[in-house]
């Protein structure tokens, strides 16, 4: 078990970009943490979603199954935010450190598209995304404006071909993950001599899986989040911080 070491604010993002820097291939796993300062709320920070909606009334298959318009109700709102959002200071740089050959790829769990919007290129989206909504009856997609337009018009969208009410191409609670998204996850974590964590308070099963993949192959592990985290004994640095102003320090130190 590596050794737990803390450090002071600077001397921290130092160690970090040096971590990064010495330990190649990194691969980054975000959570919802890494799009708060974007302005959308994560699910277990007080002031969150869940402290609003009872994820089990709105974040289930099941709920959904048994009462899609309400479903949508919470996701109408949702995508309200998603609409305008954009990307922070450290989507920006996760961008910039892989076109820098710093980060091989994108973990995330976020459904918001902004490291997408950000520029990464390699992003493995764990838990779906909000870009397509599809219908469970006959298959149908729609892309995210689409599915914008028609919450204009009505509480919920339907699906164009058979009337169905579609279901946001996430993956709620109680419903399989992508198909090969956590087995590419998995093997890029093995491979990884650096898993950065930034912004997840990891206790969503299976992601946390992804720090044993990388543990027991021999890689290091470093976490940037505002608050302590199950794992940080096992991290060989955690940071207690903003994700946008650490990794800015980090760019500064890395990138010219
Ligand atoms: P979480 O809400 O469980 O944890 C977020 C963590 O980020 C918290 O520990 C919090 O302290 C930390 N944090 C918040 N703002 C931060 C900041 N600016 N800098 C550093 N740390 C910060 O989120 P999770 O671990 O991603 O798991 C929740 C699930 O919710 C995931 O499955 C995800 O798909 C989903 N989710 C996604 C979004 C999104 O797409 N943006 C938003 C909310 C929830
Ligand atoms: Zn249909």
């Amino acid at each position: 078990m590596p050794g737990t070491r803390r450090y002071k604010s600077g001397m921290s993002v130092e160690r970090l970009a040096a971590l990064i820097s010495d330990h190649q291939p990194c691969v980054v796993l975000t959570g919802a943490g890494v799009s708060t300062e974007s302005g959308i709320p994560d699910f277990r920070s007080p002031g969150g979603i869940w402290a609003r909606y009872d994820p089990m009334e709105y974040a289930t298959i099941e709920a959904f199954r048994r009462d899609p318009a309400k479903v949508w109700d919470f996701y109408a709102r949702r995508f309200e935010v998603l609409e305008n959002a954009q990307p922070n200071a450290a989507h920006h740089v996760l961008a910039a450190l892989e076109r820098g050959g710093y980060v091989e790829a994108i973990v995330t769990q976020n459904v918001d598209r902004l490291h997408e919007l950000a520029g990464s290129q390699n992003v493995i989206e764990v838990h779906g995304s909000i870009r397509t909504s599809s219908c469970l009856a006959c298959g149908e997609r729609a892309t995210f404006d689409e599915v914008v337009a028609m919450l204009e018009r009505a509480p919920a969208p339907s699906c164009p071909r058979c009337g169905s009410i579609m279901k946001p191409d996430v993956v709620m609670f109680g419903e399989l993950l992508p198909e090969g998204a956590i087995e590419r996850a998995s093997e890029l974590a093995r491979r990884a001599r650096l898993l950065l964590v930034v912004g997840s308070s990891l206790n969503v099963y299976p992601i946390a899986d992804l720090l044993q993949d990388t543990l027991l192959a021999g890689g290091k592990l470093a976490i940037v989040n505002r608050e302590s985290t199950p794992y940080d004994e096992l991290a060989e640095l955690t940071i207690r911080a903003s994700a946008g102003e650490t990794l800015s320090h980090v760019a500064r130190r890395l990138l010219v």
